[in-house]
């Protein structure tokens, strides 16, 4: 198969996307090619753009959250063409090293990562490794899906590290926050919602979603919170977290990336307070948050772009201009 594909590219650091035509080759040994039906943004595309990860290798194809259609499969592949899936941030691990053995392939070091290592779904078409591939329910909606594969999973690792947390603060309140937000209020949790300051659009979206709470991230918590969830990339928002929660809690960081923490007093950490990070996701992950959100009727807020916008859909999500998450869907302009 040979096709000629439409794609979105960073050519280099801190520069817009731009629009190239390629041909796809035949995929190989266990890869499949997707045709895109759709995929959001996320902040880490962002974090690509800004060469705030390690080594990425421009030019690059961003995009993780992709929900697809295989339209050819490779030797050994486990979809055949016409399967839906879902292409997730964990493009492939060794299965071999010691993290891998341990079941956390999440923090295998040669792991490669999708739109970042290797070109993501920015794009008419992308080539994955089946092996780390979703399988999707084809009767699901691809927009209101795509959100579910980085939000919603990272969201879901960040939630469960947070364990039998009663009242739960969020900092930072937009793709993986409006998603994990409907989780744990359907378990019965409650949601304290700290966004940037004035933000009100954002603190309405937030009681919208099931928050009880939500105002300033400067506000101290009206009440001791059990643990915390820090999806805004902002570091100063680790040290506010600490003093929010109670004697034992913990403030879990969910995102790759986030501007320098500065200094603080050890006795907000006293009491047995922890921080702990969130790093990546699990073929694990992905099953149990399909099969978590499969009962619930998680409503996923979402904001369609044509691909050729990705741009403007980077922007939007960049200045905080939309509720939810930035979809890219090709050919629909
Ligand atoms: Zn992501
Ligand atoms: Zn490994």
């Amino acid at each position: 198969m040979s096709t000629a594909s439409q794609a979105m590219v960073f050519r280099e650091a801190r520069k817009p996307l731009t629009s190239e035509s390629r041909e796809f080759a035949r995929p190989g040994d266990h890869e499949i090619c997707v045709r895109v039906l759709a995929c959001a943004a996320c902040r880490t595309d962002l974090h690509v753009q800004d060469a705030e990860l390690e080594n990425v290798p421009y030019p690059i194809v961003p995009g993780h959250q992709v929900v697809g259609e295989v339209v050819a499969s490779g030797g050994g592949a486990h979809f055949s063409p016409g399967d839906r899936v879902g292409v997730t941030w964990l493009a492939w691990a060794c299965e071999r090293c010691p993290a891998c053995e341990r079941g956390e392939e999440n923090l295998c070091p040669k792991a490669k990562f999708t739109g970042y290592h290797r070109d993501g779904g920015f794009a008419e078409h992308v080539i994955a490794d089946s092996r780390f591939c979703l399988p999707l329910d084809p009767g699901l909606d691809p927009v209101a899906t795509t959100p579910l594969l980085c939000a919603g999973l990272i969201g879901y690792r960040s939630f469960r590290m947070a364990g039998d947390a009663e009242r739960i603060g969020i900092y930072g309140f937009g793709s993986a926050a409006h998603l994990i937000t409907q989780v744990a209020v359907a378990g019965g949790r409650e949601i304290h919602a700290f966004t940037r300051a004035g933000d009100t659009r954002a603190q309405s979206f937030a009681r919208e979603m099931g928050a009880s709470w939500a105002g300033d991230s400067e506000t101290p918590a009206s009440q001791p919170l059990d643990a915390a969830l820090i999806f805004a990339p902002v570091g100063s928002l680790v040290p506010k977290a600490l003093r929010d929660v109670r004697p034992g809690g913990r403030v879990v960081c969910g995102g790759i990336h986030m501007s320098d923490i500065p200094s603080f007093p050890y006795s907000d950490l006293w009491g047995e307070r922890r921080i702990q990070s969130v790093a990546n996701l699990t073929r694990q992950d992905g099953h149990d948050f399909m099969r978590v959100a499969s009962g619930l009727d998680l409503r996923p807020s979402t904001t369609c772009y044509d691909l050729l916008d990705a741009n403007r859909a980077l922007d939007d999500l960049r200045a905080g201009n939309l509720e939810g998450t930035a979809v890219l869907v090709p050919n629909s302009g």
